[in-house]
């Protein structure tokens, strides 16, 4: 198996559907596997990987890189899977630690956030990555191939944000540059008649 791979894309892309597979092939080849899950990935209440299909992983809620080292020094997996990878604090250390200690590791996570850009130390990851595979969405506007992740007007501003369908969908690029557009526009008519 190559390592990492990583399952990048936008919020309903099916990269923690794809993560969980891997994980349940290498545990039924008797492959020791190890998951983790940010602490701040709470949106369904559990320390499991949850992906929005349902299925689900038994994981362990780690806040930072060495947090996830500390596990897999009392518990000695072979394989390592980490969901949401650009939640965890110094996730990139702990990943070029386990490959210099010869474990595999499959990720998943957020590519880029919601304003287009990529997120830290997701870019070196990729960089790193022996097999990347792009998760794209369905665009919820025109239905073509979804890779960036919209964040509605109505969304509150933070950067970090466990996502709902309230506040976020997947958008194709041109449908994403066009809702950029409008909020921007929208912020500017606020601006003149607030102002
Ligand atoms: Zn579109």
């Amino acid at each position: 198996m190559r390592s990492p791979i990583v399952y990048c894309g936008p919020m309903w892309g099916g990269k923690t559907e794809a993560l969980i597979s891997r994980l349940v092939r290498a545990r039924l080849m008797d492959i020791e596997t190890l998951a983790f899950n940010p602490v701040r990935n709470d949106r369904y209440g559990t320390t499991d990987i949850v992906a929005h299909s349902g299925a689900t992983f038994p994981a362990r809620a780690v806040a930072t890189g060495q947090d996830l080292l500390d596990h897999v020094a009392a518990h000695r997996p072979q394989v390592v899977g980490i969901d949401e990878f650009f939640m965890i604090d110094a996730a990139l250390d702990a990943v070029v630690e386990l490959a210099a200690q010869d474990i595999k590791v499959v990720v998943a996570t957020l590519d880029m956030d919601s304003e287009g850009k990529p997120w830290d130390s997701v870019g070196e990851l990729l960089a790193m990555a022996e097999e990347v595979v792009k998760c794209p969405a369905v665009c919820a506007t025109c239905k073509k191939d979804g890779f960036y992740t919209f964040r509605k007007g109505a969304a509150p501003a933070e950067r970090v944000l466990v996502g709902t369908a309230d506040f976020y969908e997947p958008r194709c690029f041109a449908c994403w540059r066009c809702g950029q557009d409008a909020k921007r526009a929208d912020a500017g008519a606020e601006s003149l008649f607030g102002g």
